[in-house]
């Protein structure tokens, strides 16, 4: 095998708060991760030299070692003492800096292809630990479909996966640092009384409705304050017909809205098409990476 295409599933946070701050900078959090339709194709092929190269037409996206596939690339190749060179072609549709995890879909995208093309062995409980070494979310994106994640977002127990959710995703075109928005926090915040909610009721049972209810991100407060316009287009968002419940993504500015069917996600489609910047209908997906050929 020369070659292999690999799928990098983008995510979503459905619940997302903020429970601490570590000595080393970072935060704890307590949030529910779901992989998505939407995805970025990862070509990886095998090269002549020992190089690794990152090629990706979209202009935010760097093609140099800081990128997180060719970290993870890199990081595989240390593991095993050097490996036979790869060019990453990495096929971009999920939106840049958005909260959807893209950077971070595409490394564990190299970690799984790398692993296969190459006949590494390494078990999927190493890869994740890899992963970690990368990016809080590249684990859940190497684990997919839902689960729950604490520490950093890193440490993950396996919930049961929504089948088909019908979604729409908005990006008002505005790229968030996730750092600068872990700087703006305030935890004098108060939750709102269901804060936590949708963690029992994915624990316990698939009820659409009632994580549609349960819906929330601590973070929306701090990237509110600052953007205005996307507290806006979440209220529009919400209101809209067969919306069972909206909010923002990570730490933004991605809104994405649970909707009652993909006719009514279709409808909105339509709506909000020529007024942001991207705007598109999905589902919730089983897979965080998926070998294509
Ligand atoms: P997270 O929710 O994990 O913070 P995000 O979706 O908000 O991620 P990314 O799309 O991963 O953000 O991009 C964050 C930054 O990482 C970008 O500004 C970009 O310069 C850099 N980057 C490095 N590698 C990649 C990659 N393969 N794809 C996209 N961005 C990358």
């Amino acid at each position: 095998m020369q070659k292999i295409r690999v799928r990098a599933h983008a995510k979503i946070n459905l619940y997302l708060d903020v429970v601490g701050k570590r000595e080393d900078g970072y935060h704890n959090l307590e949030t529910i991760f779901h992989s998505i339709g939407l995805h970025d194709d990862v070509i990886i092929r095998k090269r002549d030299t020992k190089e690794i190269t990152v090629r990706c037409e979209h202009p935010a996206v760097p093609s140099d070692a800081s990128n997180l596939a060719y970290r993870a690339a890199q990081r595989l190749s240390d593991a095993v003492g050097g490996i036979a060179g790869v060019s990453i072609e990495i096929q971009k549709r999920i939106p840049v800096a958005a909260g959807l995890a893209g950077g971070s879909a595409n490394a564990a995208a190299v970690l799984h292809g790398v692993n296969e093309l190459f006949g590494l062995g390494f078990s999927q409980e190493t890869l994740m630990r890899f992963g970690a070494q990368l990016g809080a979310d590249v684990p859940f994106c190497l684990h997919g479909g839902a689960a729950l994640g604490t520490g950093i977002g890193d440490e993950l127990t396996r919930l049961p996966a929504l089948s088909d959710l019908p979604l729409l995703l908005l990006n008002p075109g505005i790229e968030i640092s996730t750092a600068a928005v872990f700087k703006m926090l305030n935890f004098s915040l108060t939750k709102p009384e269901n804060a936590g909610i949708i963690i029992r009721t994915l624990m316990e049972k698939v009820d659409v409705l009632s994580i549609s209810e349960g819906l929330y991100n601590l973070l929306e407060v701090p990237v509110f304050a600052e953007y205005p316009e996307i507290a806006t287009l979440k209220t529009e968002l919400s209101t809209q017909a067969g919306c069972f419940g909206a909010l923002m993504s990570g730490s933004g500015a991605t809104l994405f809205a649970v909707m009652q069917d993909s006719e009514s996600a279709r409808r909105s489609e339509s709506y909000f098409k020529n007024r942001v910047s991207f705007c598109t209908t999905t589902v919730t997906s089983p897979v965080g990476v998926y070998i294509k050929d």
